[in-house]
């Protein structure tokens, strides 16, 4: 691809590997991989690749993500640089960058005093990340979706228009949103006020419940597959029933503990963790009847 280095102030990485890139650590290499420095740079690269019909993936943390090996040939744009993590708070109200970790946010929120957003503590990656995919918890009323928390946000268009759009036009589903036509730059989260010290308890206490069920420690991407609608199983549950629990092809691993997420041994490829999507989609369709939903993205 015919990319004019200069034509951004921020970094641009002809052939950059997708798979460092990633949680699971998988995937080859980007045609161009873009880090643009501020709005201006990340306007003229949209509008550069929508003039030469060029495809453009935004990638955050990575960690809902699986990369093919053959890479990806477009425009990989990723909002790492500081314009995308800024950081106000104006009293119940944060304005934070698409870039910001989410981690990162929850600690800090926590430690203003400001509620809600607690359940979240342990999902790695960023807000962007985290609006694009309304990322959270468990149907437990306990647990909370960011989406829940997002009173505006500023928005760019494939055409490199920047937009806000209030909440009245958001629309958040079980890891989904109206967004995927938008870069996400930046949003409004409209918290509540606790006791500081009953905020740090609760964040202690969900990562503590994380760690107990969920694959912290290994490469994954996360839950693999949704959750389906009106079945008395998780896929977790049915997977296990399924006896795939630990179930290994190539480098790719049902694991051990969370049977819905995938871990790579080390060396494993794409197509060792789709083989093992399709084996399991497959089992699920021909026992329970169930047509499951890829949670993570493939690009
Ligand atoms: C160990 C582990 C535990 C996890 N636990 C949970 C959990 O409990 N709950 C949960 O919901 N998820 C969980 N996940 C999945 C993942 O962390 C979340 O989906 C996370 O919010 C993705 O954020 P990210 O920045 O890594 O996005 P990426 O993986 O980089 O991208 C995900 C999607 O968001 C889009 N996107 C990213 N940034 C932007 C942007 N600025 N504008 C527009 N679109 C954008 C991408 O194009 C892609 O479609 C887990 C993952 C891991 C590895």
């Amino acid at each position: 691809m015919n990319f004019p280095r200069d034509l951004i102030k921020g970094n641009i990485i002809p052939g950059e590997r997708l798979g460092p890139h990633t949680s699971l650590r998988i995937g080859g290499p980007a045609a161009i991989w873009a880090e643009p420095r501020d709005m201006r740079d990340l306007k003229k690269i949209v509008v550069f690749a929508g003039e030469n019909r060029i495809p453009m993936f935004v990638i955050g943390g990575g960690t809902n993500v699986l990369a093919r090996d053959k890479g990806f040939k477009g425009i990989v744009i990723h909002l790492g640089s500081s314009a995308f993590k800024n950081i106000r708070i104006a009293g119940t109200t944060v304005r934070v960058g698409a870039g910001y970790s989410v981690p990162a946010l929850v600690r800090l929120c926590c430690g203003e005093g400001l509620s809600g957003i607690e359940s979240l503590i342990g999902i790695p990656g960023t807000v962007g990340g985290a609006i694009c995919m309304n990322a959270g918890g468990s149907s437990s009323p306990l647990y909370k979706n960011i989406g829940d928390y997002v009173s505006s946000l500023k928005v760019m268009d494939n055409k490199g228009n920047v937009k806000t759009l209030n909440r009245k036009a958001l629309s958040f589903g079980y890891r989904s949103s109206n967004l995927s036509e938008y870069i996400i730059i930046e949003s409004d989260l409209e918290l509540g006020k606790e006791e500081k010290s009953a905020l740090k308890s609760r964040c202690s206490k969900f990562l503590r419940l994380k760690k107990d069920k969920q694959v912290l420690d290994g490469l994954s991407a996360g839950c693999v597959f949704k959750n389906p609608k009106n079945s008395q199983f998780t896929t977790g549950q049915m997977i296990e029933m399924l006896g795939l629990k630990g179930h290994i092809i190539g480098g790719a691993q049902v694991s051990r503990k969370h049977a819905n997420f995938i871990i790579n041994r080390g060396r494993a490829s794409c197509e060792d963790v789709l083989k093992l999507v399709n084996m399991i989609s497959k089992k699920v369709m021909d026992n329970y009847n169930i047509s499951l939903e890829l949670e993570i993205k493939i690009i």
